[in-house]
C-alpha cells in the first residue's frame, strides 16, 4: 500500500477517524523527522501490531529550550516519506504550531499563556532540570497528537527515558492509548542513534561511544552486586570523566519510583542515565541495569 502524506493535522484527523470507523486498529509513532533506523524500527513494530500506522513529523518549537538547537535540528521530509513507506506506514503527516493549535495560537507566534500542560512527575530532575520547559512542550504536543490521531497504540523509544514516563502518565490520565515502549537502537560501537548524530564532527563522533561504554561498565558493577546509589553514581561519573565529553548529568534512579535527585541507600532495580555535550551536539542515553529489566538494550 502506498503512503499518504498530508501537511494538515485536520486532514490527518479525518483520515484516522475513517480508519477507526472501518474498525481498523491504528498504531501511532510521533517523530521530529530526519529519520533513522530507530524511527524505522518503531514504525515496523507498529505495522506488525496494528492494521494501519500513522506517523507524525513535527519539530515542535514548544519543546526546544535552546533556539540554536531548534534552528540546527536536521530536516528531511523526502527521506522521511521514503523510510516510512518502506517500513509499512500508512499515513505521514506534519503541521505547524498554528495548524496543530488553531484555537490556542496567539499573535506572537506562540501558545496563549497557561495553555502548556503540566508534564507530571517524570519531568522532575535530569532532563527536566537541564532543559527547562522541555517536558511541558512534549506533554502539550503529544496530547494534541493523541487527540488528532486517537490511536489504539502509540510507540515511543526508551532512548528518551523521561519522555516515556511523561507520555505514560499522560496516556494513563486520558485513559488511552496503550503506550508501547521500544528498545534503544544503537550503532555497532554502542552510540544510541539520534537525528542529532549527523551533526557530530569526526572527532566528536569518535568520542561519543564513551557514553554507552560507561553505562555498560556500570552494568558490570551492578551484576557484581553493587547496589549503593552513591557508589553507582560515582563510578559512572568517574568513567565519563576521562572522556572529552562535557557531562551534564550521570545519574542512577529507581525506574519504579522516579525522583528528582538520587534516592538514599541501595536500589533493587535501577536505570542509569547520562546527558553529555559533544561540541554543540547534546547526547542522551540510558541503560536499565537489571538484565531482566528488558527494554533498554
Ligand atoms: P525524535 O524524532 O527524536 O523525537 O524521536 C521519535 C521517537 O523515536 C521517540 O519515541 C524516540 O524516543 C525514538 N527514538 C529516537 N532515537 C531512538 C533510538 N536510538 N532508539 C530507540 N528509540 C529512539
Amino acid at each position: 500500500m502506498s503512503l499518504l502524506c498530508l501537511n494538515s493535522p485536520a486532514e490527518a484527523r479525518e483520515w484516522c477517524a475513517g480508519e477507526r470507523r472501518a474498525g481498523r486498529s491504528l498504531g501511532f509513532v510521533a517523530t521530529m523527522g530526519a529519520m533513522h533506523r530507530a524511527h524505522v524500527a518503531l514504525v515496523e513494530q507498529a505495522a506488525r501490531e496494528n492494521d494501519s500506522v500513522v506517523v507524525s513529523v513535527f519539530v515542535n518549537p514548544l519543546q526546544f529550550n535552546d533556539p540554536r538547537d531548534l534552528e540546527n535540528y536536521p530536516r528531511d521530509w523526502e527521506g522521511d516519506c521514503q523510510q516510512v513507506e518502506q517500513a509499512g506506514g500508512s499515513l505521514l503527516f506534519t503541521g505547524t504550531l498554528a495548524t496543530f493549535f488553531p484555537a490556542e495560537f496567539d499573535a506572537e507566534g506562540g501558545l496563549k499563556p497557561g495553555y502548556l500542560l503540566d508534564p507530571g512527575v517524570g519531568a522532575m530532575g535530569l532532563e527536566g532540570e537541564f532543559r527547562p520547559g522541555h517536558f511541558a512542550g512534549v506533554a502539550t504536543i503529544v496530547d494534541r497528537l493523541f487527540q488528532t490521531t486517537m490511536p489504539s497504540r502509540a510507540y515511543f523509544g526508551l532512548k528518551d527515558y523521561q519522555q516515556c514516563l511523561v507520555v505514560q502518565d499522560l496516556a494513563r490520565a486520558r485513559g488511552n492509548p496503550e503506550v508501547v515502549l521500544c528498545p534503544i537502537v544503537r550503532e555497532q560501537d554502542g552510540l544510541a542513534l539520534s537525528s542529532r548524530n549527523q551533526r557530530l564532527t569526526p572527532a566528536w563522533r569518535e568520542a561519543a561511544p564513551a557514553i554507552s561504554q560507561a553505562l555498560l561498565a556500570l552494568r558490570e558493577q551492578w551484576r557484581a552486586g553493587e547496589r549503593r546509589v552513591n557508589k553507582l553514581e560515582s563510578t559512572l561519573a568517574a568513567s565519563l570523566s576521562v572522556s572529552p565529553l562535557e557531562v551534564e548529568y550521570a545519574a542512577v534512579r529507581d525506574p519504579e519510583q522516579w525522583s528528582a535527585g538520587p534516592l538514599k541507600g541501595s536500589l533493587e532495580q535501577a536505570v542509569a542515565l547520562v546527558a553529555a555535550r559533544a561540541g554543540d551536539v547534546r547526547l542522551i542515553d540510558n541503560l536499565l541495569l537489571d538484565s531482566a529489566g528488558g527494554g533498554s538494550s
